[in-house]
């Protein structure tokens, strides 16, 4: 059923590979707010199971009037937690003139929703010889988001995760429509690996857990989610953003559904999880 066998999967680290038979979990906050916040969030997500760390420091917010961004600051901010909670990092890229200074940090860089249309940005990220964490623009098809892939690997960089965060669409409801259709298509259209953004997909917290499971069920490769240690205080998306124990609970019933919608990687994923979170007792 799933058709995962055709990604080529992307080894950020030895133990955290997109795209290959385990699923990774993405966790931390939308934005970096302070030095001590990250680092909490990062032992925090660590222990309830993800494999890289997520974080804003340059932020391309829709409205002026709300926080902003801690931009370089927040980069070294961002390296010492990962380092500190042994896990990799990603962060956005907003400008051109930022890829070196994010190349030094991040293990991943982001093109968010607002750039994927960039072809400026996806040509300098590109070159940083990175993998490539690139978000489905928000009024963007899929065909759209595979050419915005396409332009990046037009510049010899073949790394691309492909990440379906929302579109809008009439619906007001939620935040954006999180189009799982983009899961499997995305799949038998390329060997890219796809993963899933049940935050800015749903723009509300009780229905992170079941559209991120929805992503798993659909065949997703991962989940990136936003967390805070006390979400109600995050300074960025707050009412999109869960608990680290919300997250371990995805986490668990993540590497259930796995393994129950892939049989022959059951033993392997759920055992190298317990054995992960045995190791960190
Ligand atoms: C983010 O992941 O921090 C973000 C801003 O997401 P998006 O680009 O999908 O809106
Ligand atoms: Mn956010």
């Amino acid at each position: 059923m799933n058709s995962a066998t055709c990604t080529s999967p992307i080894t950020v680290t030895p133990d955290c590979v997109i795209g290959g038979p385990e699923i990774v979990l993405i966790a931390g906050p939308c934005a970096i707010e302070d030095p001590a916040m990250l680092t909490l969030t990062a032992h925090a997500v660590r222990a309830a199971g993800a494999r890289m760390l997520r974080g804003g420091a340059y932020k391309p917010r829709t409205s002026p009037h709300t926080f902003q961004e801690h931009g370089d600051q927040a980069l070294e901010w961002l390296a010492q937690a990962g380092s500190a909670a042994g896990l990799p990092v990603v962060t956005e890229v907003t400008d051109p003139r930022q890829v070196d200074r994010v190349a030094r940090v991040a293990h991943v860089l982001q093109i968010g929703s607002r750039n994927m249309h960039n072809p400026a940005l996806l040509a300098e990220v590109a070159a940083a010889g990175k993998p490539v964490l690139l978000k489905r623009g928000l009024a963007a098809t899929i065909r759209e988001l595979i050419f915005a892939a396409e332009h990046i690997q037009a510049r010899g960089n073949d790394e691309i995760i492909l990440c379906e965060r929302g579109i809008r669409t009439f619906e007001t409801a939620a935040r954006f429509t999180l189009d799982l259709t983009a899961v499997p298509l995305i799949k038998e259209l390329s060997h890219l690996p796809i993963i899933v953004d049940p935050s800015h997909g749903t723009g509300r917290r009780s229905l992170v857990a079941r559209m991120a499971l929805a992503g798993l069920a659909a065949g997703a490769d991962g989940v990136i989610v936003e967390a805070h240690p006390d979400p109600d205080q995050a300074m960025c998306d707050s009412t999109q953003t869960i608990t680290p124990a919300e997250l371990a609970s995805i986490v668990e019933s993540g590497l259930r559904l796995h393994a129950v919608l892939n049989p022959d990687s059951l033993e392997s994923s759920l055992d190298t999880h317990s054995l992960t979170l045995a190791m960190q007792a």
